[in-house]
């Protein structure tokens, strides 16, 4: 008698193919790619705020947020910082070149809490990527939320990712987006100067029971962001934060991102204000 085994490996990646590559800004470069496997392709899915874990045969493995929205299907997009050996080698691969995927992975925004809620999202630097993602997300599924606000903060002018195309929401009538500037060495900057939690105060009056508020930046914006949240009386559950830990295997399985009984791969990236207060190292 045989017995069939049957066993999918986690850990197997996926070849894909960069369909499209630029540098956003210095040392931080654009890769939007497909699944190899066209029925694959088509058929993947995932939430805003999940991520990938991204390879290269030789070089090594590491996670990053999906930037683009499972309403735009066949494509994933990502935003990568160089900072060291897997997103130097991702920086040098062109249109055409193979890399491999396995994911998503983690749970993402906790969508079925934010439809028919005003939408608060508050971005620092780095922080845009992942929540590009929900900003397309509610703008492809507008008709599913209520007011849609954006505020976004870099350093200087030069640091402002997606630049072009998040400028050219200001044109929609759909979003409200609020731009800022630590500070403004260029002397063309046409917007807010100030750090991202200035931008609070031209925000119109919300009604914080019907309001869910995203957050991803720096470590140090949290505490500041929070506070204003806060102060606006948002409950606590109505607050989702994107948080990066040290992760490995994405599955649960290495225990490097682990904190009491809580694994960030699969029980975060995002995890409500709420969450924080009970584990206190997740900023
Ligand atoms: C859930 C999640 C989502 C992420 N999303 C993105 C993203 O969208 N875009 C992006 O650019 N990066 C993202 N990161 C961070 C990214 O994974 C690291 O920058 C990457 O692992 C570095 O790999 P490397 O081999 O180039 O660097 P290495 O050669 O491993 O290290 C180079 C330097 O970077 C530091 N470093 C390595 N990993 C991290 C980390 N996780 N956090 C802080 N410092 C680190 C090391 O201490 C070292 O100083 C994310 C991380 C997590 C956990």
């Amino acid at each position: 008698m045989s017995v069939e085994l049957s066993y999918t490996n986690p850990f197997q990646p996926e070849p894909a193919r960069i369909v499209r590559q630029y540098d956003l800004i210095e040392n931080h470069r654009f890769l939007q790619v497909r699944h190899l496997d066209m029925k694959k392709a088509m058929s993947f899915t995932y939430n805003p705020g999940q991520f990938m874990m991204v390879s290269m045969p030789g070089v090594g493995e590491a996670p990053f947020s999906i930037s683009s929205t499972p309403s735009r299907p066949g494509i994933i997009e990502f935003g990568i910082r160089r900072v060291g050996k897997v997103t130097t080698v991702l920086h040098q691969k062109k249109d055409n070149d193979t890399i491999y995927v396995r994911g998503p992975y983690g749970d993402g925004f906790a969508l079925d809490d934010m439809y028919g809620k005003d939408i608060l999202i508050v971005a620092g630097g780095l922080g845009v990527i992942p929540l590009r993602s929900i900003l397309y997300y509610v703008l492809d599924n507008r008709d599913k939320f209520g007011r849609l606000f954006f505020l976004y903060g870099a350093r200087t002018p030069g640091e402002i990712l997606f630049r072009s195309e998040f400028f050219q929401l200001k044109d929609r009538e759909d979003v409200e987006c609020y731009f800022t500037v630590d500070k403004d060495p260029t002397g063309q900057w046409k917007e807010n100067v100030g750090v991202v939690t200035t931008l609070f105060s031209k925000l119109p009056k919300i009604d914080p029971m019907n309001v869910n508020a995203v957050v991803c930046g720096p470590p140090v914006m949290y505490r500041f962001v929070i506070e204003k949240f806060l102060g606006l009386k948002i409950p606590k559950t109505q607050i989702q934060m994107s948080l990066e830990r040290r992760m490995h295997c994405g599955v649960g399985k290495c225990g490097h991102c682990v904190l009491d009984y809580l694994y960030t791969c699969l029980d975060g990236p995002i995890f409500t204000y709420w969450d924080t207060l009970h584990f206190r190292e997740l900023i």
